[in-house]
């Protein structure tokens, strides 16, 4: 349904603010109208809202500009189609109106963004309710041709007066808050604020210093170390670009990427950090130093260019990298794009054998699947969860559910911003790969990395997952003479032992130190031991934990036991030999279930190399497959063309059978009997015997059937794999 402009007018009135509409006649003319969706168009919006702004009653009610846009207006494009997505624009657009009716107007702004302007409204909440009136319209289900389709926007506001005096900053300031919206993730409303202002004109400044960055060589590249938890050492190394910029300073990446991301700089820094980190490769290589394989950041809009492939392949040939040197780290919202462009690219980097590595796992709409489907070779859990996770447990719960995880599926897994020991250690103990943070390095100048390298820095034994780990032992009991009395019974166990009086204070310590056994009393004054277990459990799923009471509450044991908070239900007054020898069988269960994990995990990793590696062969094998094919049709179109050639041409073989004939030289030698596969020496002796008389090239004559034939010979071989000779006749001229 497009509307014409005269019937948009009457089907879309411009209701609701009379003054608005009525002081507006010479705007109601066709080209003040939007053919889409009859709503005005973004060329009346200024008149609209210049007069709304001078219809305003001096009684101090508030006017308002919503800048309204559809999220991810272009996936919805070429997912449905463009003439579902018009559809969608026109009944949109109703749903806008009729939600605004009372107080406002709406005009088409851009492609999938509107303009509403509220006036007459008494104070600036219910601008807030009103605009979440119209995210709920719009969120509210489309059915377009049978098809269902929701969407979200995000809405930008500014308020007249306090956020503009005059049209311009109104629009201005509303597009701004609508930026706003955008960035912290759509799907949301903002109000406009000072420090959006402050923000712009920053960014506008670090616009124009950026443009010039690399040429004036302002851009370094530094390198993070990676250490590996099994042996300790480094592992991988991870590019992090520095801006030093002559005007303002050093500015974080943080801050320079987005800027480069919006200005379409990104593209060129992408390319230049690619390049940098070949270069500080082939360095390294030709110095001595061994390197591992460095990984450098791709941001998402460098991912969609179709070129990315290209210019990695670039750089690694200028710079003799090969590809398993490099790899790219790409965060979730790059995949969450799923556009064919993205997939293009994923396929030429596999083609080209790039790794890819999930960066800041956690932070996004984190999938299970797009680790399946796009055979990450590593996944990194974002430094937000690893920052509290000794003392987080829904931070702890994650960092393992992604360990588990992403090793089912024989990824490796990196756990980024780690800081301290303690961190290490948790992630050690829950076979954590590799760790990347302060602890181990930060991001290093070059120069700084050439000593780190030559200095071989690595993780003390006791963070590592391979070494036989340090046994700890938490004793939990209220009174103080029972924990004496099992401290000095199981000091000479060679374990490291932790005391607490309580369950609360047991929880405490567990937060701060990895445990492996708990052995605690049941009744416990605030907490019983059966209670505390089961928390111990849910904080630390892999420790063995063992209740030692004087009492049995057979019913909150039983039930203790079958959910599997404990493992062992020891009596008081224990049997010292007893007690020794079941502890030393709980740490020894410990560590076969650690060793088990290892090895489960090992096996894995080696799955998942053989199914990378098979699926590499599978793709060699296709692309062989695929070139035969092609030298078979390259075969049969030379073979049809020489068939019509009106020259006779035969191919004789090593020897000397007749390995082609073209319908001319068949016509000529021997009418309609076959001669292809005869041998030469039978069938064609004449001709056979003139050309043994002809060197290479050289050409003779023979008579044949009254006429005189020219025979030029040609060896073949010398720019293809064929054999044998090539023998063309031409007839001479009588
Ligand atoms: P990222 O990819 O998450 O990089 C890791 C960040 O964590 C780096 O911040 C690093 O300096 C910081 N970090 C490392 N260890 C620790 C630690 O123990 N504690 C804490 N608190 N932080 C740690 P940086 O260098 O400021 O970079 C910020 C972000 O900028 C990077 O986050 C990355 O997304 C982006 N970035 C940096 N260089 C490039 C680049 O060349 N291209 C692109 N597209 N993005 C880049
Ligand atoms: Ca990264
Ligand atoms: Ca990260």
């Amino acid at each position: 349904m497009r509307l014409a402009y005269g019937e948009a007018a009457k089907a879309f009135p411009i209701i609701g603010i009379p003054p608005i509409h009525s002081a507006h006649e010479p705007l109601v003319d066709a080209a003040s109208f939007d053919e889409l969706t009859g709503l005005p168009n973004r060329k009346s919006l200024w008149p609209l809202l210049e007069d709304a702004i001078n219809r305003i009653p001096a009684d101090k009610q508030v006017l308002a500009l919503l800048v309204v846009d559809v999220d991810h207006f272009s996936f919805i494009n070429t997912s449905i189609g463009y003439d579902r997505a018009d559809k969608l624009l026109q009944l949109l657009a109703q749903r806008l109106d009729c939600s605004v009716r009372d107080h406002g107007v709406v005009a088409r702004h851009g492609v999938d963004e509107f303009a509403v302007v509220l006036s007459g409204i008494p104070h600036a909440r219910e601008v807030s309710a009103a605009a979440e009136r119209i995210a709920r319209a719009v969120a509210g289900p489309f059915t377009i041709d049978g098809v269902n389709v929701r969407i979200t926007c995000s809405i930008g506001i500014s308020l007249y007066p306090q956020d503009g005096g005059d049209t311009a900053t109104l629009v201005r300031n509303a597009n701004l808050a609508l930026h706003r919206a955008k960035d912290i993730g759509r799907n949301n409303l903002q109000f406009f604020a000072r420090e959006l202002n402050e923000r712009v004109v920053e960014r506008a400044r670090l616009d124009i210093a950026l443009r010039s960055a690399v040429e004036n060589h302002e851009m370094h590249m530094h390198y993070q170390p990676i250490a590996d938890l099994q042996t300790g050492k480094l592992a991988g190394l991870e590019a992090l670009a520095r801006w030093k910029s002559r005007e303002l300073g050093d500015v974080s990446p943080d801050r320079f990427i987005a800027v480069a991301e919006e200005c379409g700089l990104i593209e060129q820094l992408g390319e230049w950090a690619i390049r940098c980190a070949c270069q500080d490769i082939r360095y390294w290589l030709d110095h001595g130093y061994g390197v591992p394989r460095v990984a450098v950041n791709v941001s998402p809009r460098q991912f969609r260019d179709p070129s990315l492939a290209t210019i990695v392949s670039n750089a690694m040939s200028e710079f003799g990298i090969s590809a398993d040197m490099l790899c790219l780290e790409v965060t979730e919202n790059v995949l969450m794009q799923d556009t064919p462009a993205c997939e293009a690219t994923l396929a030429r980097l596999a083609a080209i054998g790039i790794d890819l590595v999930l960066d800041d796992f956690g932070t996004g709409y984190s999938s299970l699947g797009y680790l399946k489907r796009y055979a990450f070779r590593k996944v990194k859990i974002d430094r937000s969860f690893i920052e509290n996770i000794v003392t987080d447990s829904d931070d702890a719960a994650i960092a393992r559910t992604v360990i588990s995880m992403a090793h089912s599926l024989g990824i490796r897994v990196v756990a980024e911003g780690v800081e301290t020991e303690e961190q290490c250690e948790f992630l050690m103990k829950n076979m954590c790969d590799e760790i990347q943070g302060f602890l181990y390095a930060p991001p290093l100048a070059p120069d700084a990395l050439r000593e780190f390298l030559r200095e071989g820095r690595a993780l003390p034994g006791r963070l590592l997952r391979q070494a036989r780990p340090s046994r700890t032992l938490l004793l939990v009991d209220d009174e103080t003479n029972i924990v004496a009395a099992l401290k000095r019974l199981l000091r000479p166990a060679n374990c490291t032992i932790l005391t607490a009086n309580s369950g609360r204070e047991g929880l405490e310590i567990m937060s701060r130190h990895p445990v492996d056994v708990i052995v605690s009393d049941q009744r416990m004054p605030e907490m019983t031991g059966v209670e505390f277990l089961r928390r111990a459990k849910e904080l630390s799923p892999d420790t063995i934990r063992i209740v030692l009471s004087g009492y049995t509450e057979l019913q909150s044991v039983t039930d203790a036991v079958n959910e599997g908070a404990i493992y062992k239900f020891l009596t008081k007054p224990w049997d010292d030999c007893q007690l020794r020898a079941h502890i030393d069988e709980a740490f020894r269960r410990k560590e076969m279930a650690d060793e088990n994990r290892r090895l489960d995990l090992e096996v894995r990793t080696a799955n998942f190399d053989l199914a990378v590696a098979n699926r590499r062969l599978e793709e060699i094998t296709q692309q062989q497959q695929q070139q035969i094919r092609r030298d078979e049709v390259s075969l049969h179109v030379v073979r049809e063309a020489l068939h019509h050639v009106a020259l006779p041409v035969i191919g004789l073989d090593e020897d000397d059978y007749i390995a082609f004939v073209n319908v001319a030289a068949q016509g000529l030698l021997c009418g309609s009997g076959t001669l292809l596969g005869c041998d030469a020496r039978d069938v064609m002796p004449e001709l056979l015997a003139a050309v043994g008389s002809l060197g290479q090239g050289n050409s003779g004559t023979l008579d044949l059937k009254g006429a005189t034939y020219c025979v030029n010979c040609h060896r073949m071989g010398q720019g293809s794999e064929a054999r044998g000779i090539l023998v063309t006749l031409t007839r001479e001229p009588s």
